[in-house]
């Protein structure tokens, strides 16, 4: 297939990379970073998308993306499909999708899990929100990028299926580092708590395949200092992504809410940048009931 690429970042370039060794035709461009091995390089997203049968968008937030769609949705061929693979607020990513249906394109939201890991490897979980020919048109391009791409239903249900999953997420991982920490101060050891509650009912991803605690569970970010893995800041992007999307739907979210807060004063107020989302265990082992 002929594809335009446009946002060859951290995850970006190592799916446009994985598309062309699959042997299509990816044409790249990116304000800053330049193409991957195999990707042509064009001098603008317009010029990537002009003559593509799929134009894939993997940046930074909805207002970039908005401004990228407004690019290259006149640019490209009828019938084309825009594929925005971004994670962005639901309300952009039906916004986008209707300018593109609105100039007679296909127009999917598929978010990802996995990350960089999962990018370079292409395993990557799509959620796909958009209608049923333009899933089937991206399917053979998910199957390079990922293992697994869920139709979760119309525009903006891909986002709001990936905001959803994060925000669980979040408070899993914030409940699962407290619970540690209470742990450590009322004697269990760490390993032992592992085996009980990886087999129990407060078992979670964030405890079985992602533990918090170094040396205890599988290798995870906790085994090489805490470096991502999955930035505290992208987990920030997402919770606070899951509460406008509450606020928009009047959902009461209670426990995203507080989630959203820790997370926002870890990064912001604390030494949370930079380092990953599970260095909430290290956080908390330095704090009592009244810091
Ligand atoms: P990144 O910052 O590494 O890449 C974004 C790229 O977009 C950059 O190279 C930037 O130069 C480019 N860009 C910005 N504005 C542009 C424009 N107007 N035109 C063209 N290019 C432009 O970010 P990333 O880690 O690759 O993440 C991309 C998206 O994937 C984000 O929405 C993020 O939330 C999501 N995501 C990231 C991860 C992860 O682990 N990194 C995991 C899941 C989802």
């Amino acid at each position: 297939m002929k594809i335009g690429f446009i946002g060859l970042g951290n995850m970006g370039a190592p799916m446009a990379a994985n598309l062309a060794a699959a042997g299509h035709a990816v044409t790249g461009f990116d304000t800053v970073a330049a193409p991957p091995a195999g990707v042509a390089q064009a001098a603008s997203a317009a010029e990537a998308a002009a003559g593509a049968e799929v134009v894939i968008t993997m940046l930074p937030n909805g207002a970039i993306l908005k401004a990228v769609a407004g690019d290259v949705i006149p640019a490209m061929q009828l019938g084309a499909v825009l594929l925005d693979c971004s994670t962005v607020d639901v309300a952009s990513a039906r916004e986008v999708a209707a300018m593109a249906e609105a100039a007679g394109l296909g127009a999917l939201d598929a978010p990802v899990s996995g990350g960089v890991g999962g990018a370079a490897a292409g395993t990557l979980t799509f959620m796909v929100g958009g209608g049923a020919a333009a899933f089937a048109t991206a399917k053979p391009l998910f199957e390079v990028m990922g293992q697994k791409a869920v139709h979760c239903g119309p525009a903006g249900n891909g986002q709001a299926a990936k905001i959803c999953n994060n925000m669980i997420l979040g408070v899993t991982m914030i409940a699962t580092c407290e619970a540690f920490a209470l742990a450590d101060k009322l004697g269990l050891d760490r390993q032992a708590m592992y085996d009980v509650v990886s087999t129990s009912s407060g078992q979670s991803w964030s405890m079985t395949t992602y533990c918090p605690a170094p040396g205890v569970g599988p290798k995870s970010p906790s085994d090489n200092g805490y470096r991502p893995g999955f930035a505290a800041d992208l987990m920030l992007k997402d919770l606070r992504l899951s509460q406008a999307a509450a606020e928009g739907a009047d959902a009461d979210t209670p426990m995203g809410a507080l989630a959203a807060a820790l997370y926002a004063r870890f990064v912001e107020e604390e030494d949370g940048a930079g380092r990953d989302f599970s260095a909430m265990l290290p956080r908390f082992e330095t704090r009592t009931r009244e810091s």
